[in-house]
């Protein structure tokens, strides 16, 4: 019975060690978890927060910008976590520059995908 005591004790100073460890491992690696839930939707308020640790404490990228199929967002580096991410806001859609039709007026472009 002493040995089962023993085994246990020596298992919960194992876990705690270990707990520990994993915490400090998470918030290093945390910033590259593409699945990590979004802590910024825990926040009331309309501040830019980062989504992986809910730091205000964010800074545009000015030479990088996000793509996706339609549009260009500003990017984001978080000063806490190091997570760049994008942001909410298309950047300037009137710019022909940044609109994924090359200024051709929308509707055309609409009617073009139509036939
Ligand atoms: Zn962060």
């Amino acid at each position: 019975m002493a040995k089962g005591k023993d085994a246990w004790a020596k298992m919960e100073e194992y876990n705690i060690q270990d707990i520990n460890l994993l915490e400090e491992i998470y918030m290093i690696i945390r910033a590259w978890d593409r699945k990590h839930p979004n802590v910024a939707l825990l926040y009331d308020d309309f501040e830019t927060r980062c989504n992986v640790c809910g730091s205000t404490d964010m800074t545009q990228i000015k030479s990088k910008m996000s793509q996706t199929n339609v549009s260009l967002f500003p990017s984001y580096r978080c000063g806490n976590c190091k997570k760049v991410m994008r942001g909410r806001k298309r950047e300037n859609p009137d710019n022909p520059k940044h609109s994924k039709t090359n200024g051709i007026p929308k509707k055309k472009v609409l009617m073009a995908h139509s036939l």
